[in-house]
C-alpha cells in the first residue's frame, strides 16, 4: 500500500497477507477517486437524486427559547435514503465497486441498519448481494431483515461465537479472502484496517462541507460547537470534517453512557479510562477490552452505538485535544429524543439522541450570540419498539398483542 494509514499511533492495517493485494487493489481505487473532481461530481449528483442532498440545515426555534442560550441548528441527515447518514457511505462505495469493475459487495450489520442500506445501494447498482449478520441479531431485527430480503440480498445468520455483530465480521472476512476478484466488503463505519477509516470519513465529509457553507449562508458565521454522536464514529467524521481548520469551532463527540459509570455498562472508549489501546478487527485503536485483550461486554440503549471500538482517527484526535468527548445514558437520551419530537416535531434516532443530549446540556450556559450545530444522524423509525418499551406505552403494548393474537388465530 501506498500509505500505512496511521493517525498518531492509531489506524494501520493488520490483515491476512491473502488480502494484500485486495487491500492495494481498494487503496489504489480510492486515492485515484479522491483525486479524481468527476468522481465527487458523480457522487454528490447520485447523492442530489436518490437521496435528498444537500440535506437541509433546520433552526431548531422552539428548543433554543426552551433552553434560553446558544442558537441550536441540526443538520438533517435523517433526511437522506433509508433514513441515516449511511446511505452516504454505500452510496460512495458503490461508486467505487463499479470503478474496480466488481460485481458483487458483501457486508456485516449489527442491529440491521447498514445491511439495509447495503442492499438497497446493490439494488439500484445491480450488484449480487450477501450480509452477514449474527444468528441472535437476525432474530430480533425482523423488520430489517425483511427489507434486506425483499431487495434481493441473501442475509446469512451466522451461528458462531456469540451469534452477533463480531462474530459476523469475522464471516464477511472469511467470504472476502474466498472470493476477493468479484468481491468489495462494505465496512459501515470509519473503521477497520486502512484505508477504511480514511475512505468512509472522506465520502462523510459531505455533510460537514455542505453544513458549513449553509452555516455561513444561512447565518454569516460559524458555529462556536459542532456535536456528533460516536458509534464506530463515521457521523462525527463526516461532519466535523468541514471544520477541523477553523480552530474558532469545538467539536464534540457523544458516546454511549448506557446505564452509567462501569464495566459493562456503557460503550464509552474514549470519554472514561475504562478503554486501553490494542489491534483487533485489523487495527490498533482504543478497545473496551480486559486485561487479556478480550472484548468486554457494552451496553447501549441504542444499538447503533453498542460497539467496543471506535475510529482510529477520532482516537487521535482524542489525543491531540481536537476533539472532546462526552458521554450521555440511555435516560438523558430517551429524555432528550422526547423533547426534540414534542418540540420540534423532528424524530432524532436514539444514536443520534446523544448528540442532542449533550448539547441540551451545554446549549443553556452558552450566549445567546453563539450557535451550536447539532448532526441529526438519523431517524427513529426504526426504534419505535425500543422508545415504545423505553416510556412504557401502554397503548403500543396492547397493539402488539393485538397483532400477535391475529397471528396466532391466523
Ligand atoms: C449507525 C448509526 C450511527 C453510528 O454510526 P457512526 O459510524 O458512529 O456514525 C449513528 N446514528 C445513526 C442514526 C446510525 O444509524
Amino acid at each position: 500500500m501506498k500509505y500505512s494509514g496511521y493517525h498518531g499511533r492509531f489506524g494501520g492495517a493488520f490483515i491476512p497477507e491473502i488480502l494484500v493485494p485486495t487491500f492495494d487493489e481498494l487503496e489504489a481505487a480510492y486515492l485515484e477517486a479522491k483525486a479524481d473532481p468527476a468522481f465527487w461530481q458523480e457522487y454528490e449528483q447520485l447523492m442530489s437524486t436518490y437521496s435528498c442532498r444537500a440535506t437541509p440545515i433546520t433552526y431548531a426555534e422552539n428548543l433554543t427559547k426552551y433552553f434560553g442560550g446558544a442558537q441550536i441548528y441540526i443538520k438533517r441527515e435523517d433526511l437522506n435514503h433509508t433514513g441515516a447518514h449511511k446511505a452516504n457511505n454505500v452510496m460512495g462505495q458503490g461508486l467505487l465497486t463499479k470503478r474496480m469493475g466488481k460485481k458483487r459487495v458483501i457486508a456485516e450489520t449489527g442491529a440491521g441498519q447498514h445491511g439495509v442500506a447495503t442492499a438497497t445501494m446493490a439494488a439500484k447498482f445491480g450488484f449480487d448481494c450477501t450480509i452477514y449478520m449474527g444468528a441472535v441479531d437476525v432474530a430480533r431485527q425482523r423488520p430489517n431483515v425483511f427489507w434486506m430480503e425483499q431487495m434481493g440480498a441473501t442475509v446469512v445468520a451466522v451461528e458462531d461465537g456469540s451469534a452477533t455483530l463480531k462474530d459476523a465480521i469475522n464471516e464477511a472476512f472469511r467470504d472476502w479472502v474466498t472470493n476477493m476478484d468479484d468481491t468489495h466488503y462494505v465496512l459501515g463505519t470509519a473503521c477497520g484496517p486502512y484505508p477504511f477509516p480514511d475512505m468512509v470519513s472522506w465520502l462523510q465529509s459531505i455533510i460537514g462541507k455542505e453544513a458549513r457553507e449553509q452555516m455561513l449562508e444561512r447565518t454569516g458565521q460559524l458555529p462556536s460547537r459542532c456535536y456528533a454522536c460516536v458509534g464506530g464514529g463515521s457521523n462525527a467524521m463526516g461532519l466535523f470534517g468541514g471544520f477541523f481548520e477553523d480552530e474558532s469551532v469545538q467539536l464534540v463527540g457523544v458516546e454511549a453512557g448506557g446505564h452509567g459509570r462501569g464495566i459493562g455498562q456503557h460503550a464509552v472508549r474514549l470519554a472514561y479510562d475504562d478503554a486501553t489501546v490494542g489491534v483487533a478487527q485489523g487495527y490498533k485503536t482504543y478497545f473496551l477490552q480486559n486485561t487479556d485483550g478480550q472484548m468486554q461486554e457494552t451496553h447501549s440503549v441504542s444499538a447503533g452505538l453498542d460497539y467496543v471500538g471506535v475510529s482510529p482517527i477520532l482516537a487521535a484526535l482524542h489525543e491531540s485535544k481536537r476533539v472532546r468527548f462526552e458521554a450521555a445514558t440511555d435516560a438523558e437520551v430517551v429524555e432528550a429524543m422526547q423533547l426534540t419530537v414534542r418540540k420540534e416535531g423532528l424524530i432524532p434516532a436514539l444514536e443520534t439522541s446523544h448528540g442532542f443530549a449533550q448539547a441540551f446540556k451545554e446549549a443553556p450556559e452558552m450566549s445567546k450570540d453563539e450557535i451550536i450545530l447539532i448532526n441529526q444522524s438519523g431517524r427513529a423509525d426504526k426504534d419505535i419498539f425500543t422508545v415504545a418499551d423505553a416510556i412504557d406505552d401502554p397503548k403500543w403494548k396492547e397493539f402488539i398483542i393485538r397483532k400477535a393474537e391475529e397471528y396466532k388465530r391466523a
